[in-house]
């Protein structure tokens, strides 16, 4: 089935229940079984079915069937945000004493969690240059239990060398996880090129109206192989589970990545995705498709304006042809289509500051995704954490501004661009 048809039926069978067109959101925290035997038997995993809501749902259940074969995974499970989505599937692999290679560019707060509080639980990170990857395979070591970069990074824009990424970490036996949430599922498929896990802010463009806070971890197929293949660097999935009494999450027939998050992490840590999310989630996936050619399509028009303004000194987007990522956009994007973020750098902080105070139709917002055109300044706002130091590393300039390009029309976006940066010069 092609995406656009998987957006709008995967996973839902319209025959069960009333017929219900628009997928009835189970709103309930628990479910009731037949009887003592049904229960034992769920729980034993001898038959699946809805135990209790910090677990499984029947709305979530299609929003992660359907996430799952948009991303060309197996399995997903969807949780009550990317942050968890990030934790869980580094929690899922790593323990005190063990450390993960991530990535020199991303999202202010995946750098937090996984540079200060991944550390307090004994996890380190180190970092690699996500753009060649030329200084990964020099760091993995016997303790290392995953990599983790985004394809497409929020705010820098920078786009991953996401098959050299993967057959490093192949080569070996590493697992790779990475946040596609910039480039969304309809834009870059990074399964397809080898990536085990895939995780989303599903908050962003997945919601696209910024209604909800979401997130989803996706699993290929193989993974149980994969950890047989690899059992000395991940133990956890071979060898028997003691708090779930003696369980080898490698000789269940499911997918096991997905399987020990839902028994182990959600059932423990318990963010779980509300049900009424999921049926916004739902309903936003549907458009997904149609909204990310819009907003890439709008963003090229914009970053065009941009390279040709005499005030912006340089301009971050793949699908330009002077980008450093343009090759690889047209190599990992789907016909080189490079969604809506866009940073762009001026004279100064002040300046930056300035342009971000004049925008009228651009909302100040630290969200990115939005069906309306936001505007921020993230070394002073979402990597105001981040020391100066940190911020050169990951190439966030005080004076560069981030936009998300919404879904307006594009001239109207260029004009309010247009008065902010003010005199366009010669
Ligand atoms: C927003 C974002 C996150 C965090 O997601 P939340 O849903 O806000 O918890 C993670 N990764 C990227 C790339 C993001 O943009």
């Amino acid at each position: 089935m092609q995406k656009q048809t998987v957006a709008l039926h995967a996973g839902y069978d319209k025959t069960i229940g009333n017929g219900e067109m628009s997928v009835p959101i189970s709103q309930t925290t628990a479910y009731a079984f037949r009887d003592a035997e049904h229960a034992a038997n769920l729980f034993a995993l001898k038959e699946l079915g809805s135990i209790y809501t910090r677990l499984t749902n029947p709305t979530t259940d299609v929003l992660e069937s359907r996430y799952a074969q948009l991303e060309d995974g197996v399995a997903a499970i969807a949780v009550a945000s990317g942050q968890s989505a990030i934790f869980y599937a580094v929690a899922n692999v790593a323990q005190a004493g063990d450390n993960i290679l991530i990535s020199d560019k991303l999202y202010g707060g995946a750098v937090t969690l996984l540079t200060f509080t991944m550390k307090r639980f004994g996890i380190d990170a180190k970092v690699f240059c996500v753009e060649s990857a030329g200084d990964l395979e020099e760091q993995i070591d016997d303790k290392t239990k995953a990599i983790f970069f985004e394809s497409l990074s929020n705010p820098q824009i920078a786009l991953a060398d996401i098959e050299k990424i993967a057959s490093v970490a192949k080569k070996h036996g590493v697992l790779t996880i990475c946040d596609n949430t910039v480039a969304s599922a309809v834009l870059c498929n990074p399964i397809q090129w080898g990536v085990d896990i895939v995780v989303h802010s599903t908050s962003k463009y997945t919601n696209g109206q910024g209604t909800a806070i979401g997130g989803i971890i996706i699993e290929r197929e193989g993974m149980c192989e994969f950890f047989k293949a690899n059992a000395k660097r991940y133990p956890f999935f071979t060898e028997p589970d003691a708090s779930y009494h003696g369980l080898v999450y490698v000789d269940v027939p499911l997918p096991c990545f997905s399987l020990r998050i839902r028994l182990g992490l959600l059932r423990d840590l318990g963010a779980a995705q509300s049900p009424f999310n999921s049926w916004l989630l739902i309903n936003t996936l549907e458009t997904l498709d149609l909204r990310m050619q819009k907003h890439s399509d709008n963003a090229l028009e914009i970053a065009n304006f941009l390279e040709a303004h005499p005030k912006v000194l340089k301009v971050n987007y793949p699908a330009l042809k002077s980008d450093d990522g343009y090759s690889r956009a047209q190599k990992y994007l789907k016909n080189g289509k490079a969604s809506g973020l866009i940073s762009f750098e001026v004279e100064s902080y002040d300046e930056a500051k300035r342009i971000i105070d004049s925008a009228k139709l651009f909302s100040v917002v630290v969200n990115i995704g939005d069906s309306k055109s936001l505007i921020v300044h993230p070394a002073s706002t979402t990597h105001s954490q981040m020391s100066e130091e940190e911020l050169t590393v990951a190439g966030i300039k005080p004076t560069a501004v981030r936009l998300s390009i919404g879904l307006e029309d594009s001239i109207d976006l260029i004009a309010d661009l247009s008065q902010a940066i003010g005199e366009q010069g010669i």
